[in-house]
């Protein structure tokens, strides 16, 4: 038995956004609009607003979405009375914008409703209907249920998480990415590729989120490249179509180890989680490859040597040709290294026992006791000082 779960309604392709606008009036009449800070992807929802006569007040979010900060706007929010929430932009954005979706009916503190620092309480009221417009091609937070919240304090990443989160309305339209920076497509993308491949190899999987994590990989193998290094069009609508399946298998699958360590790591690393999951990736899957040999689990390396397979795009591909596949795709979209932000100093003891504690480890496809954790750890950290 499995169920399965997404946003309400998706609407795919370019020009999208152009084409959707008035699907916003079936919501209400009173937006509030939350954006990052280039204006001028929200200009067209703006000039439509004031078109339809729609009531209307923009938010614009710069950096991490702190608790603190999520206070306030939810205060803000809560006297301006929106019918509804659009975020367009980034995942901070959407993170922020769905937070405040949930937020602005249900009375309390965010603490009341978060998990890690906080008392983890379903939501009282049912969210306020949320319209998500992502401009990146990255985590898939227009087709999830989970927003993630810092807290500035405990220095730590927590999650907004329920079914009532899920978007109303998905417009995902991929010549908002057009012209994206290399490198910040990059993490992106191989954010989308790690939700991928950790959904494909989790210890959770189901018929249909393995349907979806193949045909995600596939577009990632052939188009992450020509996307990101060329702008390539087409490229990047397969990628975008790659994120919002990554975004639906890890709401459906589990994750694993790359993103437990990850979330261990946000709070110590001021790096972009994209690039922390990237970079973290070909290590945890050479030491599941390892414990899974050790332990005889053939059906884990049978799903690693598929994975070699749709990366590569050759049949006779080794289980380690998934690794190196990684490996070279991290190395020509030239991403930053972690070292460049402090994780060589940091206690990988520590951040394994915190890594233990998250949601995301329990996918991982075989348990990762804490020395195996900071054994990763220490071969990103090796690998940076010979090169
Ligand atoms: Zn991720």
């Amino acid at each position: 038995m499995f169920q399965f779960m997404t946003s309400t309604r998706i609407v795919f392709g370019e020009g999208a956004l152009h084409d959707s606008l008035s699907l916003f009036n079936q919501f209400g009449y009173s937006v509030l609009l939350v954006t990052g800070q280039d204006q001028h992807r929200s200009l067209p929802l703006e000039h439509y607003f004031k078109q339809q006569n729609m009531r209307y007040q923009r938010l614009v979010i710069k950096g991490e979405p702190l608790i603190a900060m999520m206070e306030e706007l939810a205060a803000m929010g809560r006297t301006f009375g929106p019918d509804m929430v659009i975020g367009i932009g980034g995942g901070s954005v959407l993170d922020v914008a769905k937070s405040l979706a949930a937020l602005i009916p249900n009375q309390g503190s965010v603490y009341d409703y978060v998990d890690v620092v906080g008392r983890n309480v379903p939501l009282q009221v049912k969210s306020l209907p949320f319209i998500a417009i992502p401009t990146t091609a990255g985590t898939g937070a227009e087709v999830s249920k989970s927003a993630v919240l810092q807290s500035a304090q405990e220095q730590v990443k927590v999650n907004l998480s329920n079914v009532e989160l899920f978007p109303d309305l998905a417009i995902i339209d991929p010549t908002l990415t057009y012209g994206m920076d290399m490198v910040l497509s990059g993490y992106c993308g191989m954010d989308a590729f790690t939700h991928l491949m950790e959904a494909y190899v989790c210890g959770e999987p189901n018929p249909l989120t393995d349907m979806i994590c193949e045909e995600g990989l596939r577009r990632i193998a052939v188009s992450i490249l020509p996307a990101c290094k060329e702008d390539h069009y087409s490229s990047r609508s397969d990628m975008a179509f790659a994120a919002m399946l990554g975004g639906m298998a890890r709401s459906n699958a589990k994750l694993g180890a790359a993103h437990g360590l990850a979330s261990a790591l946000s709070g110590r690393l001021n790096a972009p989680h994209g690039l922390i999951t990237a970079r973290l990736s070909p290590y945890v899957m050479s030491e599941n490859i390892t414990v899974a040999t050790e332990l005889g689990r053939s059906d884990v390396l049978a799903r690693y040597r598929k994975l070699a397979v749709i990366l590569t795009m050759n049949n006779d591909a080794n289980i380690e040709d998934s690794v190196q596949w990684v490996d070279s795709m991290l190395t020509k979209l030239q991403l930053p290294l972690l070292s460049d932000y402090g994780l060589c100093n940091t206690m990988f003891e520590d951040v394994a026992e915190d890594a233990l504690r998250t949601n995301a480890i329990k996918g991982n496809p075989l348990p990762l006791n804490q020395q195996r954790l900071v054994t990763i750890l220490e071969q990103v950290c090796s690998c940076y000082c010979n090169s």
